[in-house]
C-alpha cells in the first residue's frame, strides 16, 4: 500500500503572530510551484493566538487551502465548559485546523498528560472530523534499560483504545524518541524504521492489518534537511514531525523538497 508522506512542523510555543505569518507566507510560496498531489501532506502546527494569522494567509491557489493544512497543538476532550486555559477539537476546526498533536512528550512531562487523556482526546478529534497526530517515544534511560519496544507499544495500545479499525486507519502516529527530540541526535533511520515497523505491527494486533496498512507513522526528533531523505528512504517511514528546522521556512522547504525527491506515492 502506497501512504502519502506527511511533513509536519510543530512550531511549539514560538513565533509571535507577524513571525508565523511569515514562516507560513515562506512555507506557501515554496509549495505554490507544486500541486497537492506532488507535495507531501504539508502540515503546520503554530500556538492557537497564531492559527488565525496563518488562516488568513492559507494557500489560494485553488487547492482550497489544502496544500498547507493547520494542526492545534493539543486539544481538550470536552466540547466546551468550564476548562480555563482549554481548547476544544470544536473550537480548532472552527479556526481552521484539521489536525491536532496530541500526547508529545512535552505535554507528557510538563503537563502530565497521561495515556488515559490521549486516549480521550484522540477520541474526540476523530468525533469532531479531525486527525489525531498521537505522539509516542522513550526516554534515553528506557531504551538503555531494553524497555523501548514494550513502552511504546503499551503507549499505542493505550492511546487507541476503543477506536474503530476506520479511524484508526486515518490517524497519524509520530514516533519520537525523546532523547532525539530538540538535541541535534537523531536516531539512526534503520533502528528508527524498526522501531515504526514494530508500532505498525502493533496498530495490526489492535486494529487489523487493513489499519496497520493506511495509518501514517512519522519519525520526529533532530530531523534536519540533511536527514530526511535517508529517513525517508525507509520502508515503514512516512514523513516527519518537526520542530526547530520548522522554525524557519528555508529548512522546512527543503525538507519537504528532499522528501519529494524521494518518495511521494499518492
Ligand atoms: C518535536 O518537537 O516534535 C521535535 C521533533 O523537535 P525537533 O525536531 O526540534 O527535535
Amino acid at each position: 500500500m502506497s501512504r502519502k508522506p506527511i511533513i509536519a512542523g510543530n512550531w511549539k510555543m514560538n513565533l509571535l503572530q507577524s513571525q508565523a505569518k511569515e514562516v507560513f507566507e515562506g512555507v506557501k510560496d515554496f509549495c505554490k510551484d507544486y500541486t497537492a498531489q506532488e507535495l507531501p501532506t504539508v502540515v503546520i502546527a503554530p500556538v492557537f493566538t497564531s492559527i488565525s494569522a496563518v488562516e488568513s494567509v492559507k494557500c489560494d491557489c485553488g487547492c482550497g487551502g489544502k496544500k498547507i493544512s493547520i494542526a492545534g497543538q493539543n486539544c481538550h476532550w470536552e466540547n466546551s465548559g468550564a476548562y480555563t486555559g482549554e481548547i476544544s477539537v470544536e473550537m480548532l476546526k472552527d479556526a481552521g485546523c484539521d489536525y491536532v498533536i496530541i500526547g508529545h512528550s512535552e505535554r507528557r512531562q510538563y503537563f502530565s498528560e497521561t495515556d488515559e487523556m490521549i486516549n480521550k482526546k484522540a477520541k474526540a478529534i476523530l468525533a469532531g472530523g479531525l486527525i489525531p497526530i498521537i505522539c509516542c517515544g522513550e526516554t534515553l534511560e528506557q531504551r538503555e534499560s531494553g524497555v523501548t519496544d514494550s513502552w511504546i507499544s503499551g503507549q499505542i495500545k493505550a492511546a487507541l483504545e476503543g477506536i474503530s479499525s476506520e479511524d484508526v486507519a486515518k490517524s497519524v502516529i509520530a514516533y519520537e524518541p525523546i532523547w532525539a527530540i530538540g538535541t541535534g541526535k537523531t536516531c539512526d533511520s534503520d533502528e528508527a524504521n524498526r522501531v515504526i515497523a514494530m508500532i505498525r505491527n502493533t496498530v495490526k494486533e489492535v486494529a487489523g492489518a487493513e489499519a496497520a496498512d493506511s495509518i501514517r507513522i512519522l519519525y520526529g526528533g533532530s530531523v534536519k534537511p540533511n536527514t530526511i531523505a535517508e529517513q525517508m528512504s525507509k520502508s515503514d517511514i512516512d514523513g516527519a514531525l518537526v520542530g526547530g528546522a520548522s522554525l524557519k521556512a528555508e529548512s522546512f522547504n527543503e525538507i519537504i523538497a528532499n522528501t519529494m525527491k524521494v518518495a511521494v506515492n499518492a
